[in-house]
């Protein structure tokens, strides 16, 4: 059994939330630059330049690229022979949260109530994920979501005589519907199987996976490149001005389902995808 204080858990989480809010994923970077290249709109072209400015200027002032910092969600991969110490898990990953938002200056966007509304004050309490896992390691991704984003995110229960095609159109209105909402170009996880909530979480993890990075089966990469394609003909473009650029990435994650259904869940989000990662 290897122990970890949960100390270093909020140590981790705080460090994490502040960098992942004022720097992107290296390959998301270089997907946005390069899309300003082959950008052919010109208001297009000039707004993928500015989003470019704008996340050298977050990196060099050491600022956040968005003035929505997100709600924490975390995903954790806790190795079955690791035993906790020094409290429970669940404070120590919000107290992360707490430091992170609070030291780091970001934004806290969390309602206390979803109806009463109200703010938390500290962005916590975060989502968090939890696996058990095989091993002595501790695995922890730290993802801060913008709500343009996620409020154009949809999921729908397809029964199984749903074809490819139609699921592909699903994901195309998703966005076309969304317009400029969320801050495109956007990055699509996309959650195929499971069940209602299994699905829902799909998407999430799959934005969490880097962008350069397809599905390891063939003809799940084959259908992330004609989602990509089909969501890049709507003309949505850059912020919403028109162009070829809507989406950078479509990261689908895929999971056995029932055999009366087939659902399919679309997480937005924005060029703002962030996410960071750390194994203890
Ligand atoms: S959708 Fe993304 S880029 Fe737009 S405001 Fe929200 S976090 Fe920022």
């Amino acid at each position: 059994m290897r122990e970890i204080d949960v100390s270093q858990i909020t140590e981790a989480l705080k460090q994490l939330f502040i960098d992942a809010n004022r720097v992107l994923p290296e390959d998301l970077e270089s997907c946005i630059a390069a899309a300003s290249q082959k950008e052919t709109s010109p208001i297009g072209k000039a707004v993928l330049c500015d989003l470019c400015e704008n996340m050298n200027a977050a990196r060099e002032l050491e600022i956040p690229i968005c003035q929505d910092t997100g709600m924490a969600v975390v995903f954790a991969e806790i190795g079955q022979e690791v035993h906790l110490t020094g409290g429970s898990f669940e404070d120590a990953v919000n107290e992360g949260v707490r430091q992170g938002y609070l030291e780091g200056r970001l934004r806290c966007s969390v309602a206390a109530d979803p109806i009463r509304r109200g703010n938390t004050g500290d962005n916590t309490p975060a989502v968090i994920h939890l696996r058990l896992v095989p091993g002595d390691k501790l695995t922890i991704t730290a993802a801060p979501k913008g709500f343009g984003s996620e409020n154009m995110s949809r999921i729908k229960m397809f029964t199984p005589s749903a074809g490819v095609d139609e699921i592909i159109d699903f994901v195309a209105e998703t966005v076309r519907a969304a317009g400029g909402n969320p801050c495109p170009p956007v990055v699509l996880g996309v959650g195929i199987g499971g069940d209602f909530e299994k699905c829902a979480l799909l998407a999430k993890q799959a934005l969490c996976r880097p962008v350069s990075q397809r599905n390891s089966d063939p003809f799940y990469a084959d259908l992330e490149k004609r989602m990509l394609e089909r969501v890049n003909e709507l003309n949505v473009g850059p912020q919403g001005f028109g162009g070829l650029t809507t989406a950078l990435a479509v990261n689908i994650e895929q999971f056995p389902t029932h055999i009366a259904g087939l659902p399919v869940a679309v997480n937005v989000g924005c060029h703002v995808t962030r996410h960071k990662k750390i194994t203890i």
